[in-house]
């Protein structure tokens, strides 16, 4: 943008807090509840009208990945009624998004000491000086602002970062390209008997002797089907009959440039028609499916990433690195680069992580003083993010860093004051198993 204007105005104070949790995704609730049950008051600001993020508005399920014993992440898969899932294994099963949206809420209204601002966009940060004291956020025609000892950013795209000056990544190295975006969506109808289940890139399962990923690879070779459509990912869900379907993309898209989203949301949709035709056509069992719902917003896997006092790399996740100053132990998925310019995956073998921790400095913004960053925005490198950006893992990460933000309020310190070792054993009290 090359024109610019200056605007200068008053805005009342709604709130004085010890922490503010910008955005209440997997990552931002538990952020929330942890720092409340520590009794810090806590304000939660949450741009839709409806807390859980990718969880419940992005339709994404089921919910991946794994950490070590204890941590928030086990109570929210047992709250929403998920079989125990193993990471990559056959046996996860998505969740169901309606039930998701009370429960997450009645989750998040149980702790009194939570004010939730829903529908309420930030749209900057108060700064003074390089400390972050507060934020400006937007409600239906209202301007407000809150202020607190601590702002946690957990806005998957680190918008508060961004706001508040933060050294910002995006992409891999080279072209910058970031994961596809993808509108996840529901369908119902599926003959339990005949119709498959696929959970990706890494699942042989076959479909009359061919591997069923072939098998599309190959419809999509005769024209049936678009080239980047040809990894059909359906997820088994709660419900019998029901499939979770991510499989739509869009290459190249940035969601922080605001001029991309509607063009990559109605190309996601009308794939969406696409993708029900071809099942119907092509999979058996799956002759009468219908779509039933979808994300009311674009998924998106990738965008800021923001660099912190330590960036975790691809090869620590692959190496199961481990940190003096861990703070999520045991973190485990493989390296899921859903491709950034095709089909399918970016890296001809993908990577498979041993369990791996994350250091508090990955949570620090360089220069910024009394901000955390939590969830899929956290600093990594693209490869690194492929693995940690999954929902178990960001519920783990925004556990401790709301524990370890509620420790800062009461004592007065800020983040990088903070005592890492009193925050370990302040986990560790509460049966977070972090070695
Ligand atoms: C298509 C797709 C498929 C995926 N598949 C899986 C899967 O199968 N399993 C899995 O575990 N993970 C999956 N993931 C990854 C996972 O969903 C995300 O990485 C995860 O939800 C990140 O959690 P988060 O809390 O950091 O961010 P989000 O879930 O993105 O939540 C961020 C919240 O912040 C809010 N927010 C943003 N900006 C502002 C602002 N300015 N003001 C106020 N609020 C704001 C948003 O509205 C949102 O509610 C998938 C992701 C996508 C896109």
């Amino acid at each position: 943008m090359t024109e610019q204007i200056e605007y200068n105005r008053k805005i009342g104070i709604r709130g004085r807090y010890d922490i503010i949790v910008a955005g209440a995704g997997p990552a931002g609730i538990c952020a929330a509840v942890a720092a409340a049950r520590d009794g810090a008051k806590v304000a939660l600001v949450e741009r839709y009208g409806v807390i859980g993020g990718n969880l419940t508005a992005g339709y994404v399920g089921p919910i991946l990945g794994m950490t070590g014993k204890g941590t928030m992440r086990d109570e929210m898969v047992r709250l929403l009624g998920v079989p125990e899932n193993d990471m990559i294994g056959r046996t996860g099963k998505a969740h169901d998004f309606e039930n998701a949206k009370l429960l997450l809420e009645e989750f998040v209204a149980a702790e009194a000491n939570i004010d939730v601002f829903m529908q309420c966009g930030i749209v900057d940060v108060i700064k003074d000086g390089n400390r972050a004291g507060g934020v400006i956020a937007a409600c239906n025609g209202t301007l407000f602002a809150l202020t607190a000892a601590v702002v946690i950013d957990a806005t998957g795209d680190a918008a508060v970062s961004a706001l508040a000056g933060a050294e910002i990544a995006k992409g891999r190295d080279g072209d910058g390209l970031m994961q596809p975006v993808t509108l996840e969506f529901t369908i119902d109808g599926v003959d339990e008997d005949r119709g498959i289940v696929c959970i990706g890139d890494v699942d042989d399962v076959e479909l009359n002797g061919e591997r069923f990923l072939d098998y599309c690879k190959r419809l999509a070779d005769e024209g049936k089907l678009p080239a980047d459509l040809a990894a059909v990912r359906l997820h088994p869900t709660t419900v019998p009959g029901q499939r979770q379907v991510n499989t739509t993309q869009l290459c190249g898209v940035d969601i922080t440039d605001v001029g991309q989203i509607f063009k990559a949301d109605i190309e996601l949709r009308r794939q969406i028609r696409l993708l029900v035709d071809f099942l119907r056509e092509y999979v058996p069992g799956y002759e009468n499916c219908r779509c039933t719902a979808s994300g009311t917003t674009t998924g998106v896997r990738e965008s800021r990433r923001v660099m912190g006092d330590y960036v975790l790399t691809g090869e620590d996740v692959e190496a199961g690195a481990k940190f003096e100053d861990a703070i999520v132990h045991d973190a485990e998925f493989i390296v899921d680069i859903h491709n950034p310019a095709g089909a399918g995956q970016a890296e001809a073998k993908i990577g498979w992580c041993r369990p791996y921790d994350i250091p508090y400095r990955c949570f620090l913004p360089r220069g910024i003083e009394n901000l955390y960053v939590t969830g899929r925005c956290i600093s990594g490198t693209h490869r690194a993010h492929a693995s940690y950006r999954v929902m178990s893992i960001c519920m783990a990460m925004g556990e401790a860093v709301g524990i370890a933000a509620s420790m800062c309020a009461a004592a007065g310190c800020s983040p990088r004051e903070l005592d890492v070792r009193a925050l370990q054993s302040r986990m560790e009290s509460k049966g977070i198993v972090l070695k």
